[in-house]
């Protein structure tokens, strides 16, 4: 599922492409991906409009329209490229939206797990406003982080799922994260030591930051508008490596199951304690 280095990665290379276009006319296959607008109501508003600027907010991308915001989330397997407009259409190509320059942006999804939907320019858009703060360009206080986590008694890694303290994380990254960090995933969010919350703010936007540099994570099926897979995958320290030796301390890496998620840490660099 991508998460913010995937979903960065995307927005960085569709935006050249998009910048200044104006949509000259959409299709949408799977009209449940645009709940609970109609396909009529959605084309009729973005038809005509110009691109203004494309940008993320956690996990979602914002294509910001002259009057309008065009919202998607590619969840599971969502993926979002520019090619030619003359092109046949491919299996999985789920919404189309043809620009006045012969391209057409394609939101290809397998499972059509992925959203789409338009909100009027500066009305309020609730699955925005429940956010965190953005990893890559706000900066966490520790007095900020303490505040979040004081009345929180679940455990540290699925809040940080739950993209109320930072948005953008997912699976992957939050293990990661905790390791990087030396925090047990199991620990109560309102346990952690002083040290452990400033361990966090600063690994939070190293992890995240080292994997965009990569293109993001691919384990199954993310690839970028160009087609490449993200590199990251090499590098993870402890996702997906149940039994290998930790980079930092050689102990046999452990995987356990939390909210129904897979969770991989460290006990001996990650302590319950
Ligand atoms: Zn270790």
């Amino acid at each position: 599922m991508p998460e913010l280095p995937e979903v960065e990665t995307v927005v960085r290379m569709i935006r050249p492409d998009l910048v200044t276009r104006t949509i000259v006319s959409a299709r949408f296959l799977i009209p449940r991906q645009l709940k609970p607008q109609t396909v009529a109501a959605v084309r009729r508003k973005i038809i005509r409009q110009r691109i203004i600027d494309v940008s993320r907010q956690g996990k979602y991308i914002l294509i910001q329209l002259e009057r309008d915001l065009l919202l998607i989330h590619l969840r599971m397997t969502g993926r979002m490229f520019v090619r030619d407009s003359k092109s046949t259409d491919l299996p999985y190509e789920r919404a189309f939206f043809e620009l006045d320059n012969q391209q057409t942006l394609v939101f290809r999804d397998p499972r059509t797990l992925g959203t789409i939907s338009v909100y009027n320019s500066g009305e309020d858009i609730p699955p925005l406003k429940k956010l965190g703060l953005d990893p890559l360009t706000e900066v966490m206080t520790l007095e900020s982080l303490r505040g979040k986590l004081l009345r929180r008694s679940i455990a540290i890694k699925p809040l940080l799922l739950n993209q109320s303290i930072w948005a953008g994380i997912g699976n992957i990254y939050a293990s990661e994260i905790l390791w990087e960090a030396g925090i047990h995933p199991e620990k109560s969010a309102n346990q952690l030591s002083r040290p452990q919350l400033e361990r966090l703010i600063r690994a939070v936007p190293l992890v995240l930051g080292r994997a965009l540099k990569k293109g993001g994570s691919t384990l199954r099926d993310f690839m970028s508008p160009d087609g490449k897979r993200g590199a990251y995958q090499k590098e993870f320290r402890v996702y997906d490596c149940k039994d290998e030796p930790c980079p930092r301390c050689d102990a046999p890496i452990q995987q356990t199951v939390q909210a129904q998620r897979s969770t991989y840490f460290c006990k001996r660099c990650q302590r319950r304690r």
